[in-house]
Order: C-alpha cells, then structure tokens, then sequence
C-alpha cells in the first residue's frame, strides 16, 4: 500500500469531480487549475472567523474594538468626492435584522467590483453613530455567494482569490472534495497524501504531516492550526528550491566545460609572496577556494564577497596570474570608467613583475584597434573595462574567466553576452561588496559558491556611525562633526535625500544642501556634484576630491562605488532614512580607507525626528547604525523588504512562492537549508526533486541564473 503523492493527483483531472462541469473545468483551467494538485495548492487568501459573524442587530458597544464580521446584501452603491478630492465609496448593506453602511476613503474602485443585490462579507470594526446607526470604514469587503452554506462550513470558512466564472462556493466545495478523494482507502492506495519528508524529520521539527497540512489550511479549526499548516506548506516551498537549485547546479557541472589550467600552486603561491603586504586569513582562503575552483573540469560560478575595502581585488589579481599564466585572457569588468581605471591603477601594481600584458578598453578609449586584436587574436593577458568590453563586436576567443566587479549594476544577460562568445564556458568570479537580495538569496539555495573575506586588512579602523535626528539639536551636532574634520585637514562627503521622482528633484534638494553647507563652511572648498553634469565635469570634480583640493563634496547619489580617498573621513547621508540599506552600507564604505578614524552620520530629514518617519526607514537605520557586515545588512534587507520573486519570471500560473513569503518566513528558509542538508543524499531528496520538477517547471526554462 502506498500514499498518493502529488505527481499522482497531479492526473486526476478536476472534471472527474463532481459539481464541476465542462464550463466550470474550462474557466478553472483558465486560472491555471485543471488537477487535484493544483486545486488542494489554491491556497484560501483569508478565512473569515465564523465566531465573529454578527448579525446587524447584535453589535452592540462591546463590538467597537473588536474585528466582526457581518453577511448581507448590498442595496445601494454611492461614491462621492470631496472638495479635497478625497474619494468615498459607500455601500448600503442590509441583512434580515437591519442595515448599515460601510465606506472606503481613497481610491480603492470598490464600486466597480460590487453591485447592488449581490452578497457580501464585510469585516472590520464597527463605529455606533449617535444616533444607533452602524458604519465600518475601509473594512474587508468579499463576495459571499453561498450564505446557505455557512451551516456546513467549520469555524474558519476559506475565501479563495478570484476565479472568472467560479464562484467561492464552489471552489470551497471543490477543494473539500478533493480532499476527500485523498482519504478514500482504495486499491493499492492508503489515505492520505505522501509525505516527501521523513517521518522522523517530521517529527523532530515538530512539524505538521503534509496529510493535515493541506487539510488545516483550507479548512482549520482554529487560527493556530491554519498557522501551522502554512509553516509547513512554506517550508516544503523553500525544500524545492532548494532541491532545484542543488540540481540545477549539478547539471551545470556535468553540462558545460571548463577551461583547463595548467598552472601549480606552487608557482601562485610564491607570485602571492612577493605581494607588497600580507594577505588576511580570509584573502587567503577566498583565493584557495578560487584556485580549487579552476582546476575542476566544470567552470567555475563563485561569489566573491566582502566589506569595501577588504581586498578583493588582489584576491582578483591572483586569479589573474593563475589564469593569464596557464594561456588564457582573462576580462575585468567594471560598471563605470572611474572604477575601471581604479582597478588599472591597483592590478598594474600587483602584476608590475610579471609579464602579463593589460589591456584597458572603454568608451572613451580612442586608439581601440591594438585592444581589439589581442582580444580575437586570443592572445592571454588581462583585459579591463566597462560595458565597452561585451559591445557587438567584440569576441573573446581565448577566454578563461570573467571577472565582474560590482555585479549589481550588471544585468545577467549582459554577463551572460560575455560568456556565450566562447566554446568553453569561463570560469566566472562575481565580486561585490553588497549582494543583491536576489543573489543573497539564490545563494542562500546553492547557486553560487561564495568566498567571504570577513575581515579588514590589519590597521584599519572601523568607521564609527551615527544615527542623529532632523531636530535642531541633533543637525547642530552634524556642522559640530564636520567642523572637528575639517580641522583636522580631512575631507567630507554629503550625500544629498535621494527622492524618487526624478532627477532634476533630486538635484534641487541638492542644491538645498549644498547652500547650506557652503553658508556655514565659508572658509571652505564646499563642491556640488550631481547626475546631469557632464562625464568630462564630473571626472574633473572627482579627480580634485582624490588630490585633496575640495574640502566638502556635496552631491547626489551619483558618486561611484569603491573609489578610494583615503583622506576622506567624514560621510553625511542627508535624509538618509529614504535609502535604501544596501545603498546606506556602500556610501558609508566609501569613508574609512586611510589612517584616520572615519565616521559616518545618517541624518533624517530636517525637522523629523526617528518616531515621524515609517516604520521600515527605522529598521533600516537602526540595522545600518549598528551593523558594518555587508553580508547581514543584505540579509536584513531581505527581510524588510521581502523578494519578489526568487526565481526568474512568471511565466505561467505554477512557478514562484505561493504561500512562502521572504518578508516572514525568514527562519523557515534557513530551517530549509538544514533540513534539505539532512536528507540530501537519501531516496526523500529524489522525491522532493520529482514533485519540484512538477510545481515549478519554469525553473528549467529559466537556465543559468547568474
Ligand atoms: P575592495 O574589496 O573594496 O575592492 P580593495 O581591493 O580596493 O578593496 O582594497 C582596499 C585597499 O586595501 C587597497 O589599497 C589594497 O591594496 C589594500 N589591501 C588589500 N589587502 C590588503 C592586506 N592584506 N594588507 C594591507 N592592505 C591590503
Ligand atoms: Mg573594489
């Protein structure tokens, strides 16, 4: 005897049950629902608590702090639009015992999704008026077909996301059939649905069976039960990833070929030693890891990641030696000119002894012909650039790794152009100070490999922050701050409130800034630097700030990442509760690089204080105020933010998270990876592999994330 798994009820087809005809099974297939599968994974969007139904005539006083839920008929629909041109919705509900209204400020179109004569559930508190009647404002509002029906349901009844032509009755009734086709005993089949979990695993986690977990989530007794099914169910969400991406990742081993190296650690080791410094325990292990990396057979897929200013790109330049030494070229990318020329600077110095030739190529490079030959000659060396490096003409034909510095301004087809030009796949070594939370979370899964380089070169202070308020008090601290700096002959940057709208808002605030600063620091070289200068301007003002002559630089968020002032030592991130925590954490990076103590201000917005502004701002500047690790700040982004989708597009209606959420289900993700670990090389990870083929097929459509 065995359970029916998922792939099993994947074949029963939604006709076959009852009450579901040929119009309805079309309009469901319509909506991606045409198996018992995809029926008992239509998860109910809310439940409305049975307990809480009233009828009008029952609310009484007791009622205003509490949610109730109340069933009637709508008889009249009104909007309205006040002087302010604020609009109010109103519906005029009635049920057997009286009527009330409920009303919607703003424009939420209740109007043209409800009309009069049809049954509705509105929840939400109730106001009592004066005079006894009753209204709810911005309450819950769901369609309620079936009122009849509410005798059978339990206490939870489900409501389902909109289907076109299937009313919520009858999908409830649907899935509750569905769900007792699974507990029929039959043949050579027990009740239930397969677990793809190991009963002990099951049991240690205290986790729910997957039997009662689909069962609980439609229909719960109580709010307890339905949270623990929806644990589970987002759990076994994270496991297919997970499952998907472990084999994802095999295959691209076995599928595509590495370049072949021909080069000893001996001979890296001793290129390592005549470094001008000595590399920190982690440069050493991230470039072991890198070297392991190239001698396998399948390319490499590694993330290099570490604070600003750990060093990564010597980490770089030894792979680069190993690389260009064994025949290959080898391509640095990086997102603009300036940072390009900052890693010309830095790998002419760590390859100055050996004879790797450099070859430099972006767009305002003139002379493009010599470049242009070596690279389809295939002639080894490095080659380093921007953008220019994957324009049309360009084909590598000799090339062994790629290394992309910054990734997140890269998009991945554009990495994907540089690495389809050759036969062989390169080895790809992505770098960067702050993953993405995509990447964070595809490495999370197992795509990349990553090497962390957790700690700064020996002498280095770390930047000491502060978070200070809008208030006078507070903005009289910053000019304090930055007049202790300037005193002592170092530099300070400002960077100006980042506002969405556009551009030319965000350099009016700017130029806001910039006055004030320049009022109050007449003695001073105060600079404005903003996006609509010219390239040519802008390099100037740059190149001023690095030789010391600009003692203030204010500017909009357009100062790159990564450049190196070492006498700069004061950051100002003005209304810094608009950024985001990635972006707070690479301006602050780019303070802290010399000597001197660096320290950087998040400074709210003028007059606000921490308690005016939303809540998520707050998380993010507590988290940035006291975090420096690049790696967590990323992963507590994640959380504020949640991830939209973790895998790709959404091409069709089985593919991404349906009940996980990365917003909440944090520690589930990471109890996820444990237990995968637990069982990956046992018959359940097949199984968990088998029924993650079958519900998200766009993961293989979707080849090579990164
Ligand atoms: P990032 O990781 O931000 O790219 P860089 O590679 O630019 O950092 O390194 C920052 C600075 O630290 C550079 O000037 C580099 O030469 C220096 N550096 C790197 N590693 C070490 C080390 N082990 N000891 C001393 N200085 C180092
Ligand atoms: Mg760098």
């Amino acid at each position: 005897m065995v359970e029916r798994s998922l792939n099993y009820l994947d074949n029963i087809k939604l006709d076959s049950l009852k009450g579901l005809g040929e119009k309805r099974y079309s309009n469901l297939k319509k909506n991606n629902l045409s198996s018992v599968t995809d029926l008992i994974r239509y998860y109910p969007k809310k439940h409305i608590d049975r307990s809480k139904i009233k009828s009008v005539q029952e609310i009484d006083q007791s009622d205003i702090e509490k949610d109730v839920t109340i069933i009637g008929t709508i008889v009249n629909v009104s909007v309205f639009t006040t002087k302010s041109r604020l609009r109010i919705t109103t519906l005029s509900i009635k049920d057997s015992t009286g009527s009330l209204k409920a009303k919607w400020f703003g424009p939420q179109y209740i109007e043209s999704r409800f009309k009069e004569g049809e049954d509705v559930a509105i929840s939400g508190k109730p106001e009592i008026k004066k005079r006894g009647s009753i209204e709810f404002k911005n309450p819950t509002i769901e369609k309620f077909a079936d009122i009849e029906e509410l005798s059978e349901t339990g206490s939870l009844i489900p409501m389902y996301p909109k289907v076109d032509g299937v009313s919520s009755g009858v999908i409830r009734k649907a899935v509750k059939d569905a769900l007792a086709i699974i507990d029929i005993a039959k043949e050579e089949f027990q009740p239930g649905i397969e677990d793809m979990l190991p009963d002990e695993i099951v049991k240690k986690n205290s986790l729910f069976t997957r039997t009662q977990s689909f069962k609980s989530i439609h229909f719960p007794k109580t709010i307890e039960e339905y949270q623990q099914a929806r644990e589970r169910l987002a759990l076994d969400e994270f496991i297919y990833l997970r499952s998907i991406f472990e084999n994802l990742k095999s295959e691209f081993k076995t599928k595509n070929k590495g370049p072949k190296y021909n080069f000893k650690n001996s001979f890296v080791d001793s290129f390592v030693k005549d470094l001008p410094f000595i590399l920190t325990k982690s440069q050493v292990k991230a470039y072991e890891e890198i070297l392991e990396d190239l001698k396998n057979d399948y390319p490499m897929k590694r993330l290099l990641q570490g604070e600003v200013g750990s060093g990564k790109t010597v980490v770089a330049a030894i792979s680069i030696y190993a690389v260009v030494n064994s025949g290959y070229q080898v391509a640095l990318m990086a997102p603009t000119e300036v940072l390009a020329e900052q890693h010309l600077n830095s790998l002419n110095e760590f390859l100055r002894d050996t004879d790797i030739e450099i070859n430099f190529l972006t767009s305002s490079v003139k002379d493009r012909s010599q470049v242009m030959n070596n690279i389809s000659d295939g002639k080894p060396g490095l080659f380093i650039g921007t953008h220019a490096l994957i324009q049309d003409k360009i084909y590598f034909t000799n090339l062994g790794l790629v290394i992309i510095d910054e990734q997140q301004r890269f998009g991945v087809d554009q990495r994907k152009k540089l690495i389809s030009d050759s036969q062989i796949t390169p080895d790809q070594l992505v770098m960067t100070a702050t993953p993405i939370p995509r990447t964070t979370a595809l490495s999370l899964y197992g795509d990349l490999e990553i090497s962390s380089i957790n700690e700064l070169p020996p002498g280095r202070k770390p930047i000491i922050s502060h978070l200070y308020s809008g208030l006078k008090k507070d903005n009289e601290k910053v000019f304090e701050k930055c007049a202790k700096h300037l005193d002592d002959n170092s530099q300070i940057f400002v960077v100006c409130p980042y506002i969405e709208e556009s551009e030319s808002s965000d350099i009016q605030a700017a130029e806001k800034v910039f006055l004030e600063y320049s009022k109050r620091f007449m003695k001073y070289n105060v600079v404005l630097l903003h996006g609509k200068m010219s390239y040519e301007q802008k390099e100037m003002i740059m190149r001023s700030m690095q030789e010391g002559s600009i003692d203030i630089l204010v500017s909009t968020v357009v100062i790159e990442v990564g450049i190196d002032i070492p006498n700069a030592t004061l950051m100002i991130i003005e209304s810094a509760e608009r950024f985001g925590l990635n972006q707070l954490h690479q301006l602050r990076g780019r303070v802290g690089r010399g000597e001197k103590q660096s320290e950087c201000i998040f400074h709210v917005t003028n007059k606000k204080s921490l308690n005016t502004i939303n809540e998520e701002g707050v998380k993010r500047l507590e988290a940035i105020s006291t975090m420096s690790d690049g790696f967590k700040l990323s992963e507590i982004d994640l959380e504020i933010r949640g991830e939209g989708k973790v895998t790709g597009k959404n091409q069709s209606g089985r593919s991404d998270l349906k009940i996980a959420d990365l917003r909440y289900d944090y520690a589930l993700l990471l109890q996820s990876k444990k237990i995968y670990d637990h069982i990956r090389s046992s018959e359940s990870s097949n199984k968990v592999f088998e029924e993650a083929k079958l519900l998200f097929p766009n993961y293989f459509q979707a080849d090579g994330t990164t």
